[in-house]
């Protein structure tokens, strides 16, 4: 049966409704629409849904892990911006190394780049549930068709996307797949009520209507899903840890969004960034405990200490927005916040809530116990 699996990266359930999302709304309604749980992480979520491997399980939980990198101890010396290095560091390591998970520099410091890896060398459409089929794969820099990989670094919106997308809907072809990236974008720019993030779910909305009525139209006995990531929230304070940290010369660490990670070289740097951490009042140093529960994998390279924020705050500056912060962001503890996903299939299931482990088995084969 030909599936069409639309991705529609930051639309969280609680902004599914009638009003901003009319087309979802009602499909959802007439069909399965489910309370898709979200993860405590990253990369590892759109791997969780098409492997059913938890990052526990992976090793794929955020986009950089403490792993030596050749491209970027070289790309270091080159005194250009992160934003323009991160053309050549994509297609080197496309071309030279052989991955397709194709991370930009964002705004990791130069010191770093020679230390910090993907934190898995390959996209999605290169796993199983892809390559035993045919499929198209459309998400940033790729358009793939069965393995014929056409990269397009330019940043096209969503609207070419989906009209390049419907043109390629052909007999021969069993799996479609596309992520759509705006709403992401215009979240994290102006948080989850403002105007331009109502107007952008209302496209996102007429996006999926014009998919998926072509794609049935096309092909009327066919597989629709409809799935997000995560959902939003909105920031309410930002904090500074590279202020606290700066006079440290010896340990390295990584700040992503909500999560900073540290490895040492000295126990004494251990102890005192340990008490630096514990005084910050929203976040948490993650135990154990709470690994085991938000199912973080435990290898040395997912950091030594891992501190996470509370819902609502964010490190500004970090390796990824730089020293400007944002308004909206994701990645914070599932059980803290309503940050779900959407699930939604053509089939009929007696459930309200799906955990992203399970999918994999539903889409497979047809049931909920895996
Ligand atoms: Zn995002």
């Amino acid at each position: 049966m030909k599936t069409l699996i639309l991705y529609l990266d930051a639309l969280g359930y609680r902004f599914i409704s009638k009003e901003n999302t009319p087309f979802l709304y009602n499909y959802g309604k007439e069909n399965s629409l489910l309370r898709l749980k979200t993860l405590l992480a990253y990369t590892g979520i759109e791997h969780t849904f098409i492997t059913g491997e938890l990052p526990s399980e992976s090793g794929i939980w955020t986009g950089f892990v403490y792993k030596k990198n050749y491209i970027g101890k070289i790309l270091r010396f080159i005194p250009l911006p992160n934003s323009i290095l991160s053309y050549p560091y994509a297609l080197m390591n496309y071309y030279l190394s052989g991955n397709t998970y194709l991370s930009k520099l964002y705004h990791i410091p130069r010191k770093f780049f020679g230390k910090f890896n993907s934190g898995t060398k390959h996209k999605i459409w290169k796993k199983d549930f892809f390559q035993k089929r045919s499929f198209v794969y459309y998400g940033w820099p790729f358009f793939v068709q069965n393995n014929k990989v056409k990269l397009d670094f330019i940043k096209r919106n969503d609207e070419y996307k989906v009209k390049k997308f419907i043109k390629s809907f052909n007999d021969n072809t069993d799996i479609y797949f596309i992520q759509l990236v705006d709403l992401d974008k215009t979240m994290h720019e102006f948080g989850t009520v403002n105007e331009d993030t109502i107007k952008e779910l209302r496209r996102q909305d007429s996006y999926a209507s014009i998919i998926v009525n072509e794609f049935k139209a096309k092909f009327p006995d066919s597989r629709v899903i409809i799935w997000s990531d995560h959902g939003f929230i909105d920031i309410k304070e930002e904090i500074n840890i590279g202020e606290k940290i700066k006079n440290f010369k010896n340990i390295d660490y990584f700040l992503d969004s909500t999560i900073a990670r540290f490895w040492f070289k000295s126990e004494k740097d251990r102890e005192e960034i340990i008490r630096i951490l514990s005084r910050i009042r929203h976040g948490k140093i993650l135990d154990l405990k709470d690994k085991d529960k938000y199912n973080i994998p435990l290898g040395k390279e997912f950091g030594e200490v891992i501190f996470v924020l509370e819902p609502g705050y964010l490190f500004v500056p970090n390796f990824h927005q730089g020293k400007i912060g944002c308004r909206g962001m994701h990645g914070y503890m599932p059980d803290k916040a309503d940050l779900d996903g959407i699930f939604i299939i053509n089939k009929e299931i007696n459930k309200k809530e799906i955990e992203l482990n399970e999918v994999l088995g539903l889409i497979e084969y047809g049931n909920l116990q895996v």
